[in-house]
């Protein structure tokens, strides 16, 4: 299977994805070879789009194509509601409810001391300031509820409290330990409608 270079390389940088170990990566550059050139140049013009087109929304964290992004500029949107999220996927997730008209703000991940993850690696400083020019009423925290979530919580309520903005969490209707990724989207939505302030 490793004859070719371009083979080995190809299947090495799949490996390097979430969930694609030695023997998925080999299975999907042997689908492309076999599959029509034309499809397998389809994908690489995609990859090629993807790196050149898509970029990181500079106000929300959000994944866009125009800066700033739609949710952003969008006039029908609550701009006095932000709710916290730890990756720009949890955007896609909440829109898909249709449950939430606010805007959002990406952390880009959690605190995790252990991990070396103080707020300075995070969007905080970016929220704040946010926060401080705009007409932000309350703040959403729907961190994933694991402990280093939790914990983003709590430091994030304690920061933004002196800010005159009421803060909130989600409900626990979303199971302990668990990412928002594998929440269904009846249960998101209950856990942003049943928030409780922190
Ligand atoms: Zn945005």
């Amino acid at each position: 299977m490793e004859s070719s270079e371009a083979v080995k390389k190809l299947s090495e940088e799949l490996q390097k994805l979430p969930g694609i170990g030695r023997k998925t990566a080999e299975r999907l550059v042997f689908s492309l070879l076999k599959s029509k050139s034309q499809q397998t140049s389809l994908l690489a013009r995609a990859l090629t789009y993807l790196v050149e087109k898509v970029k990181l929304c500079h106000l929300c964290g959000g994944i866009t194509e125009v800066e700033p992004c739609a949710i952003c500029t969008d006039e029908k949107r609550d701009k006095s509601i932000i709710c916290v999220i730890e990756q720009p996927l949890d955007i896609a997730l909440l829109e898909r409810t249709g449950s939430f008209n606010g805007l959002y703000h990406v952390l880009g991940g959690t605190l995790s001391p252990l991990d070396g993850i103080g707020p300075e690696l995070l969007r905080i400083e970016q929220l704040i300031k946010r926060v401080k020019e705009g007409k932000v009423i309350e703040v959403i925290v729907a961190t994933n509820p694991t402990m280093d979530g939790e914990a983003t919580a709590l430091y994030l309520s304690k920061v933004l409290r002196p800010l005159g903005v009421k803060a909130s969490r989600i409900a626990r209707g979303v199971p302990v330990g668990s990412d928002l990724e594998y929440v269904d989207e009846i249960t998101l939505v209950k856990s942003i409608e049943g928030r409780r302030e922190i």
